[in-house]
């Protein structure tokens, strides 16, 4: 069956938000973008469907997921029923790279899984494949809030090298580049990064303690033994994250 590694699910088991965002930011965009009841929004790597459920909720959206973890799908199926949204969004567990709507949105969205269309641009092209004229992309991305000295620091902060991020000016002029107005942007704080990091590091013990036997057991133990004060040390120091809201200009 089709599935992201094991070490996401294991360790992202519990979170809602699978990204440095608490409730409050997710609440603060769907506010701050204005969601008329009945837009039709489009989420690639949807995860376990927080941005969709609530603001069906909360703003009378409708919405699409696509998402590659059957785990995630799942969760976010059981979400959209406990907020009583079922009729409202949909998930389908699917391979989201090449994914174009047959019937054009109002809101396309990929927050925090980018690598779904090769990078911030090449998903921006994709989503734009399923937007209506005058619609609206959100993009949620990694970027530098100080820039790390070393390679050594960037690989520390959850980058393979410094040159896979931005800063945030360079992210937000990017966006211009490619022919974009920026109109809003949340962006995350560390406490949403803890809620993040911190959350998986409490899964993991618990996954260890009743999985001892398992064949990921030492890996997770491993993960479990460095994360908390490498993540203190770099992602938490040195790594910024946010959603940007773009129309075409
Ligand atoms: N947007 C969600 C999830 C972000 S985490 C949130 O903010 O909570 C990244 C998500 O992308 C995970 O749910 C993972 O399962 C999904 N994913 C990774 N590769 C994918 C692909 N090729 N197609 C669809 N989903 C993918």
């Amino acid at each position: 069956m089709l599935d992201i590694p094991r070490i996401f699910t294991i360790t992202e088991s519990e979170h809602r938000i699978h990204n440095p965002y608490t409730a409050e930011k997710l609440a603060t965009l769907g506010a701050v973008l204005r969601l008329k009841p009945e837009t039709r929004v489009l989420d690639l790597g949807s995860g376990s469907g927080e941005m969709l459920c609530t603001w069906a909720r909360d703003h009378a959206i409708t919405g699409t997921g696509i998402d590659m973890s059957p785990l995630f799908c799942q969760q976010a199926d059981q979400r959209a029923r406990e907020l009583g949204v079922g009729g409202r969004v949909r998930f389908i567990h699917a391979d989201a790279a090449g994914y174009v709507a047959n019937e054009k949105v109002d809101l396309a969205a990929c927050i925090g899984a980018t690598w779904i269309g090769g990078g911030a641009a090449g998903t921006i092209e994709l989503l734009s494949r399923s937007l209506c004229p005058g619609g609206m992309i959100l993009v949620g991305e990694p970027y530098w809030l100080r820039l790390p000295p070393t390679e050594d620091i960037a690989r520390n902060s959850d980058a393979s090298a410094i040159a896979d991020f931005h800063t945030l000016p360079e992210l937000v002029a990017s966006f211009g580049k490619l022919g974009y107005d920026v109109v809003e942007m949340v962006l995350a704080d560390q406490e949403g990064w803890d809620r993040y990091e911190a959350a998986k590091w409490l899964t993991m013990r618990r996954w260890l303690e009743a999985n001892p036997n398992d064949g990921f057991a030492a890996e997770i133990r491993n993960q479990l033994t460095i994360q908390p004060a490498r993540y203190v040390t770099y992602t938490r120091e040195y790594l910024g994250w946010g959603v940007f809201a773009l129309m075409a200009r």
